[in-house]
C-alpha cells in the first residue's frame, strides 16, 4: 500500500476544494486533493455550467422559433428553425471538457497534487483512497471536507427509469415530449425552462402556494409570467405522491384533489442534501448543523485541524460560497488571520426572467429590526430594457431609513445576472443611496434602473 503525507489534504475538488487547492498551493502549503470524479464538482461537471450552457441555447432557440411563427416585434422572419440536439450537447459536453482540464491545470501550477480516487476516513488525520493503481493511504496535518452535496429523492419517487435529478436532465440525448418537474425552485424553473423553449410540453408541479418560494412575490412573478407565455403549465400547492400502474405517468396530490399526469421524464428537484456518508466521516463524529456539518467563521468543525467547506456546511449551496470559504481556509492553514466576514452573498436564479438577490429582502430587514426605505424602478421606463426587448422587471434597493445605508438590493430582469457584481460591491463597502446617486451609469444600460431606484428613494428620481 502507497503512502503519502502532505500538510493540508483536501477531500473533493468541486468549487470549495479545487479553490482551497489552488491557493493553498499559492502560498506554498504542500497540498493533495482527493476527488473521485472529474475536477470541477458538481458545478463545473453537472451543475451550474452544463445547465447555463443549456439555458443558452434553448435561449437562442426559443427566439428563432418565435420569429419563424411571427411573433417577432423586430420585423425578422425565418423559416422554421431545426434543433439538433446532438451538437447542442456536444456544445455543452465541450465546454466543461475544457473547463475540467482548466482546473487540473491551474491545480498543477499551483503546484498542489492532484489523486483521483473515493477517500475515506481511518481518523481526523490520515485517509484511504481507492484509486485505479490500488489503495493509497494519505496522511495530513490538517484536512478540509468538500465533499459537497447531491439531488434528494422522493420516498416514494426514487430515481431511475423515467424518474430523473438534474444529473440525468443534463446528460439527456434527446428532448422529452413530455417532462413533469417535481419541484419549481431553482434547479426545476432553470432546466424546465430550458427544455421548453426547446420544444418540451413541461409541466411544474410545485408544493408551495406558489413558484420559488424562497423569493417574495414580487420577485417571482414575472418569471411566472414567461412561464405562462411559454406554455409551461405549473401546479403549485400540489405533491408528487407515485408513480401510476407501469410508470408512465405521475400521481399528484393536492389539497382538494388527486390528479395524475402523462410524462416521458419525471424531473425531480426538490432540493439537495450534503455528502455526509459511504466515506468514514461518522468515525470522526463532527457536531452536525440539522443535515450539514457545523462550523464556526473560519470553516473548523469541532474537530482540531479539520475544516469544512461548500455545500457540506449548509445554506446557501452556491459555487461562490464554496470557492470564498476555500480560498479563506487555504488562507487560515498558511498563518493568515483570516474569518468571515462578508456582507452578502449574491444568488442567482438563471430563470427567464434572470433574479438576482444581494443582502436584506424588504421583510428580512424589517423582521431585524431596521426601519427601511424600499424602492423600485421598473425596466419599464429604462430605455435600454426596452431596445433588448427586456422590460417585466425592475430593480429594488433596501436601505436604512436612518442614515440611508443600503441593506439589499434585488432585481428581476433578463439578463441582469451580470448586475450582482454591482450590487455585492455596493453593499461590501457600505455605500449609502447617496453613493449610488452620485455615481454616473452609463447609458443607455440596465443599470441605470439601480441608479434611478437610488435617485427615486431619495426622492428625486428623473426616468418616473
Ligand atoms: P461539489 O461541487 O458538490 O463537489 C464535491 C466534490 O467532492 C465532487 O466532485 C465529488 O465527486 C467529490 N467527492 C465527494 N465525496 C468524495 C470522496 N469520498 N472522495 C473523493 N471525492 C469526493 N451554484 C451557483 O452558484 N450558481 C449556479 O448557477 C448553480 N447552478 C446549479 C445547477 C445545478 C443543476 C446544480 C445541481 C447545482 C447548481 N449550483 C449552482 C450549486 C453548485 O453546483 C454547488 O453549490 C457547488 O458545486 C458546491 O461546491 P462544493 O465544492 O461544496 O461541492
Ligand atoms: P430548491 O430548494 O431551490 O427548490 C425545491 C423546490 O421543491 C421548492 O420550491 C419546494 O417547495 C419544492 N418541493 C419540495 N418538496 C416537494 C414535493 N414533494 N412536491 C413538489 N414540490 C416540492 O431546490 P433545487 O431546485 O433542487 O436546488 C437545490 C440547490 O441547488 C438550491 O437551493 C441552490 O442552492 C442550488 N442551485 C443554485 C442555482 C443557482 O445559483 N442559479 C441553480 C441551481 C441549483
Amino acid at each position: 500500500m502507497n503512502e503519502l503525507s502532505c500538510k493540508l489534504l483536501i477531500i473533493g475538488a468541486g468549487p470549495g476544494g479545487y479553490t482551497c487547492a489552488i491557493r493553498a498551493g499559492q502560498l506554498g502549503i504542500d497540498t493533495i486533493v482527493v476527488e473521485a470524479e472529474k475536477p470541477g464538482g458538481t458545478c463545473l461537471n453537472v451543475g451550474c455550467i452544463p445547465s447555463k450552457a443549456l439555458i443558452h441555447a434553448a435561449g437562442e432557440y426559443e427566439a428563432i422559433a418565435r420569429a419563424a411563427v411571427g411573433r417577432n416585434a423586430l420585423g425578422i422572419s425565418t423559416a422554421t428553425p431545426l434543433l439538433d440536439f446532438a451538437k447542442t450537447v456536444a456544445w455543452k459536453d465541450n465546454i466543461v471538457r475544457r473547463l475540467n482540464s482548466g482546473v487540473a491545470g491551474l491545480l498543477k501550477r499551483a503546484g498542489a497534487r492532484h489523486v483521483t480516487g473515493r477517500a475515506s476516513f481511518r481518523d481526523g488525520k490520515t485517509i484511504e483512497v481507492e484509486t485505479q493503481s490500488g489503495r493509497q493511504v494519505i496522511h495530513a496535518e490538517m484536512v478540509v471536507i468538500a465533499t459537497g452535496s447531491e439531488p434528494i429523492a422522493l420516498p416514494l419517487l426514487p430515481f431511475g427509469g423515467r424518474v430523473i435529478s438534474s444529473t440525468e436532465a443534463l446528460a439527456l440525448t434527446e428532448i422529452p415530449a413530455k417532462l413533469v418537474v417535481v419541484g419549481g425552485g431553482y434547479i426545476g424553473l432553470e432546466l424546465g425552462t430550458a427544455f421548453a423553449k426547446m420544444g418540451a410540453a413541461v409541466t411544474v408541479v410545485e408544493a408551495a402556494p406558489r413558484i420559488l418560494p424562497q423569493y417574495d412575490g414580487d420577485l417571482s412573478e414575472p418569471v411566472a409570467r414567461r412561464l405562462t407565455t411559454l406554455g409551461i403549465t405549473v401546479l403549485t400547492g400540489a405533491k408528487a405522491t407515485a408513480l401510476v400502474a407501469d410508470g408512465s405517468a405521475l400521481a399528484l396530490a393536492s389539497s382538494d384533489e388527486q390528479t395524475s399526469l402523462e410524462a416521458d421524464k419525471i424531473l425531480v428537484t426538490v432540493g439537495r442534501r450534503p455528502v455526509m456518508s459511504g466515506f468514514g466521516l461518522e468515525t470522526l463524529d463532527l457536531d452536525r448543523n440539522g443535515p450539514f456539518i457545523r462550523i464556526d467563521d473560519r470553516c473548523r468543525t469541532s474537530m482540531r485541524g479539520v475544516f469544512a467547506i461548500g455545500d457540506i456546511t449548509g445554506e446557501p449551496m452556491l459555487a461562490h460560497r464554496a470557492m470564498a470559504q476555500g480560498e479563506m481556509v487555504a488562507e487560515i492553514v498558511a498563518g493568515l488571520r483570516r474569518a468571515w466576514d462578508r456582507v452578502s452573498i449574491p444568488a442567482i436564479c438563471f430563470t427567464d426572467p434572470e433574479i438576482v438577490t444581494v443582502g436584506l429582502s424588504p421583510s428580512e430587514a424589517s423582521e431585524k429590526g431596521f426601519d427601511v426605505k424600499t424602492d423600485l424602478f421598473p425596466f419599464k421606463a429604462n430605455g435600454r430594457a426596452l431596445t433588448l426587448e427586456r422590460d417585466d422587471g425592475f430593480i429594488r434597493t433596501v436601505a436604512r431609513a436612518d442614515n440611508h445605508l443600503l441593506l439589499g438590493i434585488q432585481g428581476v430582469g433578463a439578463g441582469i445576472a451580470e448586475l450582482s457584481a454591482t450590487f455585492s460591491l455596493a453593499l461590501e463597502m457600505g455605500a449609502r443611496l447617496e453613493d449610488v446617486a452620485m455615481t454616473i451609469h452609463a447609458h443607455p444600460t440596465q443599470s441605470e434602473a439601480f441608479h434611478e431606484t437610488a435617485l427615486k428613494s431619495l426622492g428625486h428620481a428623473i426616468h418616473i
